[in-house]
């Protein structure tokens, strides 16, 4: 069942927003994410630093989720959950994986600054369907600028 694209587009639209509120911290992004259920109705959300200063977006909103079945799920980030970190495991692409979503919708592929991310390439193998609205990403980028737009990046 998949939803409408200016559904998708929203709830994408409020992951970025989301994204505003994270705690500045010059080494990481700033991401949001929102968990909807089968039946269109938000189950969780997260952003990057909610509850520590390592915590990530999608680990944040799927850390909410114990036991809840979201086999028929669609995450939304504003940034491509990451397959590799430097102070945590497991990555956000594997919580997805383990937590049975099959739909993943995102704004922004993360760009090689601090680790070679294949978050789209591990999650489309897996048979996860991945949408991408690359017309969102000016704002990632926008809210990411202390990350992204600096010399070599
Ligand atoms: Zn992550």
């Amino acid at each position: 069942m998949t939803p409408p694209p200016a559904l998708d587009r929203r709830w994408l639209q409020d992951a970025v927003d989301l994204s505003r509120r994270c705690p500045p911290k010059a080494t990481a992004y700033a991401v949001g994410a929102i968990v909807v259920g089968r039946d269109g109705a938000e189950l969780a959300r997260g952003y990057s630093r909610e509850t520590d200063s390592h915590v990530h977006a999608e680990e944040s909103a799927l850390g909410k989720l114990h036991g809840v079945d979201l086999s028929g799920a669609t995450i939304y980030s504003s940034l491509e959950p990451c397959s590799a970190r430097q102070r945590r495991s497991p990555t956000c692409t594997a919580l997805i994986l383990a937590a049975g979503i099959r739909r993943v919708v995102l704004a922004m592929r993360e760009p090689p600054i601090f680790v070679d991310c294949q978050g789209v390439e591990l999650l489309a193998a897996a048979g996860v369907e991945v949408v991408e609205l690359p017309d969102l990403a000016d704002q990632v980028r926008a809210i990411n600028r202390y990350v992204m737009d600096v010399p070599g990046a």
